[in-house]
Protein backbone atom coordinates (compact mmCIF):
# COMPACT_ATOMS: atom_id res chain seq x y z
CA UNK A 1 0.00 0.00 0.00
CA UNK A 2 0.83 3.83 -0.80
CA UNK A 3 1.96 6.40 1.52
CA UNK A 4 3.44 10.25 1.64
CA UNK A 5 6.32 10.82 -0.64
CA UNK A 6 6.16 14.14 1.72
CA UNK A 7 3.34 15.17 2.80
CA UNK A 8 1.77 13.31 5.38
CA UNK A 9 -1.52 14.24 4.47
CA UNK A 10 -1.54 12.26 1.49
CA UNK A 11 -1.93 9.28 3.45
CA UNK A 12 -5.24 8.05 2.90
CA UNK A 13 -8.28 7.44 5.11
CA UNK A 14 -8.26 3.83 3.63
CA UNK A 15 -4.57 3.53 3.78
CA UNK A 16 -4.68 4.54 7.57
CA UNK A 17 -7.72 2.23 8.48
CA UNK A 18 -5.91 -0.88 6.81
CA UNK A 19 -2.52 0.08 8.55
CA UNK A 20 -4.20 0.10 11.70
CA UNK A 21 -6.73 -3.31 10.90
CA UNK A 22 -3.18 -5.79 9.92
CA UNK A 23 -1.58 -8.02 11.99
CA UNK A 24 1.75 -7.19 10.49
CA UNK A 25 3.03 -4.62 8.23
CA UNK A 26 6.38 -5.70 6.18
CA UNK A 27 8.36 -2.31 6.12
CA UNK A 28 11.16 -1.00 4.19
CA UNK A 29 12.43 0.40 6.80
CA UNK A 30 10.79 -0.17 10.58
CA UNK A 31 11.79 3.15 12.22
CA UNK A 32 10.55 5.41 9.48
CA UNK A 33 6.89 3.29 9.55
CA UNK A 34 7.02 3.50 13.18
CA UNK A 35 7.07 7.32 13.40
CA UNK A 36 4.45 7.21 10.36
CA UNK A 37 2.23 5.26 12.06
CA UNK A 38 2.92 7.07 15.49
CA UNK A 39 1.63 10.34 13.98
CA UNK A 40 -1.42 8.86 12.85
CA UNK A 41 -1.85 7.75 16.18
CA UNK A 42 -1.82 3.53 14.59
CA UNK A 43 -1.19 0.67 17.28
CA UNK A 44 0.11 -2.51 16.11
CA UNK A 45 0.36 -6.12 17.72
CA UNK A 46 3.73 -6.36 19.01
CA UNK A 47 6.28 -7.57 16.53
CA UNK A 48 3.97 -6.85 14.23
CA UNK A 49 6.12 -4.65 12.36
CA UNK A 50 9.20 -6.43 10.12
CA UNK A 51 11.53 -5.23 7.98
CA UNK A 52 11.46 -6.04 4.47
CA UNK A 53 14.25 -5.10 2.13
CA UNK A 54 16.44 -5.73 -0.76
CA UNK A 55 18.42 -7.87 0.83
CA UNK A 56 16.22 -10.18 3.04
CA UNK A 57 12.75 -10.39 0.94
CA UNK A 58 12.91 -13.09 -1.13
CA UNK A 59 14.48 -14.71 2.30
CA UNK A 60 11.43 -13.88 4.01
CA UNK A 61 8.75 -13.71 1.83
CA UNK A 62 7.90 -17.39 2.19
CA UNK A 63 7.75 -17.20 5.92
CA UNK A 64 5.39 -14.17 5.82
CA UNK A 65 3.23 -15.98 3.38
CA UNK A 66 2.54 -18.75 5.51
CA UNK A 67 1.58 -17.17 8.70
CA UNK A 68 -1.46 -15.70 6.07
CA UNK A 69 -2.84 -19.40 5.90
CA UNK A 70 -3.42 -19.19 9.83
CA UNK A 71 -5.63 -16.26 9.17
CA UNK A 72 -3.00 -13.54 9.42
CA UNK A 73 -2.91 -10.08 7.08
CA UNK A 74 -0.06 -8.37 6.18
CA UNK A 75 0.59 -4.80 4.50
CA UNK A 76 3.39 -3.81 2.21
CA UNK A 77 4.84 -0.47 2.71
CA UNK A 78 8.20 1.26 1.72
CA UNK A 79 9.48 4.43 2.92
CA UNK A 80 7.54 6.90 0.69
CA UNK A 81 5.30 5.85 -2.19
CA UNK A 82 3.95 3.16 -3.70
CA UNK A 83 6.54 -0.09 -2.95
CA UNK A 84 7.79 -2.19 -5.55
CA UNK A 85 8.15 0.62 -7.69
CA UNK A 86 11.83 0.80 -7.22
CA UNK A 87 11.02 0.07 -3.68
CA UNK A 88 11.05 -3.73 -2.73
CA UNK A 89 7.94 -5.75 -2.81
CA UNK A 90 7.99 -7.58 -5.87
CA UNK A 91 9.28 -11.29 -3.94
CA UNK A 92 6.72 -10.76 -1.79
CA UNK A 93 3.80 -10.29 -4.00
CA UNK A 94 4.87 -12.68 -6.53
CA UNK A 95 4.81 -15.39 -3.71
CA UNK A 96 1.80 -14.27 -2.53
CA UNK A 97 0.35 -14.83 -5.89
CA UNK A 98 2.19 -18.11 -6.29
CA UNK A 99 0.63 -19.48 -2.90
CA UNK A 100 -3.11 -18.28 -3.81
CA UNK A 101 -3.08 -15.48 -1.64
CA UNK A 102 -5.36 -12.57 -2.53
CA UNK A 103 -3.41 -9.81 -2.92
CA UNK A 104 -5.05 -5.81 -2.55
CA UNK A 105 -3.92 -2.16 -3.93
CA UNK A 106 -4.08 0.23 -1.56
CA UNK A 107 -3.61 2.85 -3.71
CA UNK A 108 -1.77 6.37 -3.57
CA UNK A 109 1.65 8.76 -3.83
CA UNK A 110 3.91 7.66 -6.74
CA UNK A 111 6.48 9.89 -7.57
CA UNK A 112 6.42 8.84 -10.95
CA UNK A 113 3.06 9.69 -11.92
CA UNK A 114 2.81 12.51 -9.52
CA UNK A 115 5.58 14.08 -11.38
CA UNK A 116 4.01 13.01 -15.17
CA UNK A 117 0.63 14.54 -14.23
CA UNK A 118 2.23 18.17 -13.96
CA UNK A 119 5.02 18.00 -16.40
CA UNK A 120 2.90 19.26 -19.25
CA UNK A 121 4.27 16.45 -21.38
CA UNK A 122 2.41 13.49 -22.85
CA UNK A 123 0.81 11.41 -20.67
CA UNK A 124 -0.80 8.90 -23.24
CA UNK A 125 1.99 6.58 -23.65
CA UNK A 126 5.05 6.40 -21.69
CA UNK A 127 7.87 4.34 -20.28
CA UNK A 128 8.89 4.40 -16.36
CA UNK A 129 12.73 3.63 -16.86
CA UNK A 130 13.62 3.16 -12.65
CA UNK A 131 16.57 5.02 -11.23
CA UNK A 132 19.55 6.24 -13.71
CA UNK A 133 22.45 4.42 -13.92
CA UNK A 134 25.02 6.08 -11.68
CA UNK A 135 28.15 5.90 -14.06
CA UNK A 136 28.30 8.43 -16.95
CA UNK A 137 28.88 5.44 -19.35
CA UNK A 138 25.85 3.93 -18.61
CA UNK A 139 23.92 6.62 -18.27
CA UNK A 140 24.44 7.88 -21.82
CA UNK A 141 24.04 4.48 -22.94
CA UNK A 142 20.34 4.62 -21.43
CA UNK A 143 19.84 7.52 -23.38
CA UNK A 144 20.59 6.37 -26.67
CA UNK A 145 17.74 3.93 -25.71
CA UNK A 146 15.53 6.34 -25.71
CA UNK A 147 16.97 8.47 -28.47
CA UNK A 148 14.02 7.27 -31.17
CA UNK A 149 11.56 6.30 -28.17
CA UNK A 150 8.21 8.23 -29.00
CA UNK A 151 6.83 7.53 -25.48
CA UNK A 152 7.45 9.93 -22.89
CA UNK A 153 9.94 8.58 -20.56
CA UNK A 154 10.08 9.04 -16.93
CA UNK A 155 13.31 8.01 -14.30
CA UNK A 156 14.54 8.18 -10.84
CA UNK A 157 17.22 10.13 -10.13
CA UNK A 158 18.99 11.46 -6.63
CA UNK A 159 20.59 14.43 -5.36
CA UNK A 160 24.32 14.21 -5.87
CA UNK A 161 23.74 13.24 -9.68
CA UNK A 162 21.50 15.66 -10.97
CA UNK A 163 23.83 17.62 -12.93
CA UNK A 164 25.94 15.47 -14.13
CA UNK A 165 23.20 13.60 -15.72
CA UNK A 166 21.61 16.68 -17.55
CA UNK A 167 25.07 17.27 -18.82
CA UNK A 168 24.52 13.64 -20.41
CA UNK A 169 21.48 13.92 -21.05
CA UNK A 170 21.79 17.19 -23.62
CA UNK A 171 25.13 15.01 -25.03
CA UNK A 172 22.84 12.11 -26.27
CA UNK A 173 19.10 13.54 -26.88
CA UNK A 174 20.29 17.41 -27.68
CA UNK A 175 19.24 20.96 -26.61
CA UNK A 176 15.82 20.59 -27.74
CA UNK A 177 13.82 17.52 -25.89
CA UNK A 178 11.79 18.96 -23.61
CA UNK A 179 12.24 17.55 -20.34
CA UNK A 180 10.43 17.81 -17.29
CA UNK A 181 12.58 18.50 -13.63
CA UNK A 182 10.33 17.77 -10.69
CA UNK A 183 11.76 17.77 -7.14
CA UNK A 184 10.42 17.74 -4.25
CA UNK A 185 7.10 16.83 -4.51
CA UNK A 186 4.41 17.32 -2.35
CA UNK A 187 7.02 19.10 0.02
CA UNK A 188 7.47 22.49 1.19
CA UNK A 189 9.76 23.49 -1.66
CA UNK A 190 7.96 21.40 -4.72
CA UNK A 191 9.43 23.10 -7.67
CA UNK A 192 8.91 21.58 -11.65
CA UNK A 193 9.84 22.75 -14.65
CA UNK A 194 9.46 22.03 -18.03
CA UNK A 195 11.93 22.77 -20.83
CA UNK A 196 14.48 22.19 -23.50
CA UNK A 197 16.97 20.09 -22.13
CA UNK A 198 20.02 23.23 -22.86
CA UNK A 199 17.72 25.53 -20.85
CA UNK A 200 16.90 22.86 -18.17
CA UNK A 201 20.37 22.33 -17.61
CA UNK A 202 21.29 26.22 -17.06
CA UNK A 203 18.38 26.82 -15.39
CA UNK A 204 19.34 24.36 -12.79
CA UNK A 205 22.52 25.35 -11.67
CA UNK A 206 21.55 29.33 -11.77
CA UNK A 207 20.64 28.04 -8.01
CA UNK A 208 22.17 25.34 -5.58
CA UNK A 209 18.79 24.53 -4.15
CA UNK A 210 17.92 23.26 -7.27
CA UNK A 211 20.29 20.31 -6.87
CA UNK A 212 18.93 19.90 -3.86
CA UNK A 213 16.01 17.10 -2.59
CA UNK A 214 14.54 14.25 -4.61
CA UNK A 215 13.98 14.01 -8.48
CA UNK A 216 12.03 12.92 -11.43
CA UNK A 217 13.20 13.44 -14.65
CA UNK A 218 11.03 13.00 -17.38
CA UNK A 219 11.68 13.11 -21.34
CA UNK A 220 9.59 13.62 -23.98
CA UNK A 221 9.15 11.42 -27.04
CA UNK A 222 11.35 11.27 -30.18
CA UNK A 223 8.94 13.21 -32.75
CA UNK A 224 7.35 11.15 -34.92
CA UNK A 225 9.87 11.61 -37.78
CA UNK A 226 12.59 10.82 -35.63
CA UNK A 227 11.25 7.23 -34.99
CA UNK A 228 12.88 4.60 -37.22
CA UNK A 229 10.38 4.22 -39.91
CA UNK A 230 12.39 3.83 -42.37
CA UNK A 231 11.94 -0.01 -44.06
CA UNK A 232 15.20 -2.08 -44.59
CA UNK A 233 15.96 -3.00 -48.19
CA UNK A 234 15.56 -6.68 -47.93
CA UNK A 235 11.92 -5.94 -46.23
CA UNK A 236 11.44 -3.66 -48.94
CA UNK A 237 12.72 -6.17 -51.72
CA UNK A 238 10.29 -8.73 -50.42
CA UNK A 239 7.23 -6.25 -50.35
CA UNK A 240 8.06 -6.02 -53.84
CA UNK A 241 7.94 -9.17 -55.14
CA UNK A 242 4.52 -9.88 -53.11
CA UNK A 243 2.67 -6.72 -53.94
CA UNK A 244 3.63 -8.12 -58.25
CA UNK A 245 1.35 -10.96 -56.83
CA UNK A 246 -0.79 -9.82 -54.39
CA UNK A 247 -3.07 -7.20 -52.67
CA UNK A 248 -1.22 -4.73 -50.95
CA UNK A 249 -2.98 -5.56 -47.41
CA UNK A 250 -2.05 -9.60 -47.83
CA UNK A 251 1.26 -8.81 -49.23
CA UNK A 252 1.78 -6.60 -46.07
CA UNK A 253 1.25 -9.22 -43.86
CA UNK A 254 3.00 -11.83 -45.61
CA UNK A 255 5.94 -9.33 -45.84
CA UNK A 256 5.55 -8.40 -42.06
CA UNK A 257 5.66 -12.40 -41.07
CA UNK A 258 8.95 -13.26 -43.47
CA UNK A 259 11.30 -10.21 -42.38
CA UNK A 260 9.64 -9.76 -38.70
CA UNK A 261 9.76 -5.71 -40.10
CA UNK A 262 6.92 -3.42 -38.69
CA UNK A 263 3.67 -3.14 -40.11
CA UNK A 264 3.09 0.61 -40.50
CA UNK A 265 5.72 1.59 -42.39
CA UNK A 266 5.80 -1.27 -44.74
CA UNK A 267 2.23 -0.60 -45.49
CA UNK A 268 3.30 3.14 -46.31
CA UNK A 269 5.34 1.85 -48.24
CA UNK A 270 2.68 -0.41 -50.15
CA UNK A 271 0.73 2.71 -50.61
CA UNK A 272 3.11 4.45 -52.03
CA UNK A 273 4.13 2.06 -54.68
CA UNK A 274 0.96 1.19 -55.57
CA UNK A 275 0.55 4.82 -55.77
CA UNK A 276 3.56 5.01 -58.14
CA UNK A 277 2.44 2.31 -60.05
CA UNK A 278 -0.95 4.00 -60.98
CA UNK A 279 0.97 6.86 -62.03
CA UNK A 280 3.29 4.53 -63.99
CA UNK A 281 -0.10 2.88 -65.74
CA UNK A 282 -1.81 6.07 -66.42
CA UNK A 283 1.70 7.87 -68.14
CA UNK A 284 2.22 4.99 -70.13
CA UNK A 285 -1.56 4.94 -71.55
N1 LIG B 1 8.30 3.87 -4.47
C1 LIG B 1 8.53 5.30 -4.58
C2 LIG B 1 7.42 5.93 -5.39
O1 LIG B 1 6.34 5.34 -5.49
O2 LIG B 1 7.58 7.02 -5.88
C3 LIG B 1 9.90 5.58 -5.14
C4 LIG B 1 11.00 5.07 -4.29
S1 LIG B 1 12.59 5.35 -4.93
C5 LIG B 1 13.57 4.41 -3.80
C6 LIG B 1 12.97 6.98 -4.40
C7 LIG B 1 13.09 7.95 -5.58
O3 LIG B 1 11.78 8.39 -5.94
C8 LIG B 1 13.84 9.22 -5.24
O4 LIG B 1 15.24 9.05 -5.39
C9 LIG B 1 13.29 10.18 -6.26
O5 LIG B 1 13.88 9.96 -7.52
C10 LIG B 1 11.82 9.74 -6.31
N2 LIG B 1 11.04 10.49 -5.32
C11 LIG B 1 10.52 10.03 -4.17
N3 LIG B 1 9.86 11.01 -3.53
C12 LIG B 1 9.96 12.12 -4.29
C13 LIG B 1 9.49 13.45 -4.18
N4 LIG B 1 8.79 13.85 -3.12
N5 LIG B 1 9.79 14.32 -5.16
C14 LIG B 1 10.50 13.93 -6.24
N6 LIG B 1 10.97 12.69 -6.40
C15 LIG B 1 10.70 11.78 -5.44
Amino acid sequence: MATPIGNLGDLSPRAQAVLGAVSRIAAEDTRTTSALLAHFGIRTPPGGLVALHDHNETRIAEGLIAELADGATLAVVSDAGTPLISDPGYALVRAARAAGRAVYTVPGPCAAIAALSVSGLPTDRFVFAGFLPAKSGARRAAFERIKAEPRTAIYYESTHRIEDSLDDLVAVLGSERRVCLARELTKRFEQSITLPAAELRTWQREDPNRGRGEFVLIVEGAPEAENDDRVDAEAERVLRLLLAELPASRAVRLAVEITGAARKPLYQLALKLAGDSDRDDNESA
